[in-house]
């Protein structure tokens, strides 16, 4: 178990101020990493903790709650800073106390301010680093098609992922047909936005003033519709934000199948990671893309 009070040293460093915070308590509902409390009684911590060789995770988890903060738009804990300790990974950030009420039109406020996140662009698809998808390895190396982005960096490599599980035979025949294909429904030019990666329900919540928070990102630049999809994967964030989102930045023709085509990503990634029923998951979705496709 990492040494709190050698972590509190560490904030002590990085803030210039002392920090003697009371000993930690754990935050629940993670899917990856064990969360601690830390606080003084007047300043407060969300510490997430992994194996020594989760640095390099919470490394990037850092970077990209950095680039999503600074669009200044949808509310993003502040990262503090990372390092080992007593074995462990460590990664400091703001403590927003979530489970706050939505304010008013707090879906719709959100859909805006994430149509707003989404106009922060760059060049190419891709990131400055890799990062991590749950706790698979998602790789970020720049490229200007988006089609070849998706192809090699996404579908491609989560479906290798899952041969070296052990799943082949139709899976794996279908899919190839599929990256071989699925260019056809990319008939919409996208820009590289920056995305949060990972926006699923779990990973949005409300602060205290009813803000919408998102946190637990898989940041890279990408085509805004995958943040979309996947928002509606586990669930759907509600009539009022997809309104207020298009509102602000419409959407082009095709997102409905499209839609399928980018939360197949996640579904093989929950394959690799959990098994079971995402392997027919996966392949239905597969089947009905090229049944689109023709
Ligand atoms: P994991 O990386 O293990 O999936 P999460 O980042 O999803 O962990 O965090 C676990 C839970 O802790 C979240 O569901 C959320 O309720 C809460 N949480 C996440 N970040 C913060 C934060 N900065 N401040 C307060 N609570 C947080």
């Amino acid at each position: 178990m990492a040494d709190w009070q050698d972590i509190a040293t560490h904030i002590a460093a990085v803030t210039g101020e002392p920090f003697a915070p009371r000993p930690p308590r754990h935050v629940g509902g993670g899917c990856i990493n064990t969360a601690l409390r830390l606080g003084d009684g007047q300043r407060e911590y969300f510490i997430k903790l992994n194996d020594a060789a989760g640095l390099a995770m919470f490394e990037a988890e850092a970077t990209g709650l950095a680039a999503l903060a600074a669009t200044e738009t949808l509310r993003v804990p502040s990262p503090l800073c990372t390092g080992t300790s007593s074995g462990q990974a460590f990664l400091a950030m703001e403590y927003i106390p979530l489970g706050g009420r939505p304010r008013g039109d707090g879906a719709a406020t959100a859909g805006r301010l994430l149509a707003a996140m989404h106009r922060a662009s760059t060049a190419e698809f891709g990131w400055e680093r890799d990062n991590t998808i749950g706790s698979s390895p998602q790789p970020n190396t720049p490229e200007r098609d988006w089609v070849v982005f998706w192809r090699e960096r996404r579908l491609g490599h989560q479906l290798q992922l899952a041969a070296a599980n052990g799943y082949r035979g139709r899976l794996q025949e279908r899919g190839v047909l599929l990256l071989e294909r699925f260019g056809a429904l990319i008939d919409h030019t996208p820009v590289p936005s920056l995305l949060h990666g990972d926006l699923w329900g779990g990973n949005m919540g409300f602060g205290p003033e009813g803000e919408p928070v998102i946190f637990d990102p898989a940041v890279y630049y990408g085509d805004r519709e995958a943040d979309l999809a996947m928002t509606e994967l586990f669930g759907g964030f509600g009539g009022d934000f997809y309104a207020a989102y298009r509102e602000a930045w419409p959407l082009a023709p095709g997102y409905a199948v499209r839609k399928t085509l980018y939360n197949l990503y996640h579904i093989l990634n929950h394959l690799n990671l959990f098994g079971g029923g995402y392997r027919a998951q996966a392949e239905g979705m597969i089947d009905r893309l090229l049944a689109e496709i023709g």
